[in-house]
């Protein structure tokens, strides 16, 4: 009665995550430079090196990550050379379609 409630108002208000939260992927088409590393490190096998759409633009290959397959060791980002993978603190990745988890190297997911 006297003390505050132990929950919160989810999805209105969200509770911090611990600062080395192991979230969502972002990647940086531009700063890879398609060594491959993140592909073989990957224990879930998750990553795929595919062409990118735009070929003229990014001639190699380039991670695709399926988050449907990852358990977010974040190994990836611990041996990307260029540091152009990186896991971030959002979790709210819940959905119907297993094909949005599917993250293709031209989205080009950065950071905002
Ligand atoms: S976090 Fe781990 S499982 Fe997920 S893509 Fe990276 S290496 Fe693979
Ligand atoms: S994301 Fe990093 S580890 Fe993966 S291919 Fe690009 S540079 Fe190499």
């Amino acid at each position: 009665m006297v003390s505050k409630p132990m929950t919160v108002k989810f999805p209105y208000e969200k509770l911090e995550t611990a600062e080395r939260y192991r979230g969502e992927h972002v990647f940086d088409i531009d700063k890879c430079i398609s060594c491959g590393v993140c592909e073989r490190v990957c224990p879930n096998k998750a990553i795929e090196m595919v062409s990118a759409k735009d070929k003229e633009k990014y001639p190699k290959k380039y991670p695709k990550i399926d988050l449907g397959k990852c358990c977010f060791c974040a190994l990836c980002q611990e041996f990307c050379p260029k540091g152009a993978i990186k896991l971030t603190k959002n979790y709210f990745l819940a959905t119907f379609d297993s094909v949005s988890l599917i993250y293709i190297p031209d989205k080009n997911y950065k950071e905002d």
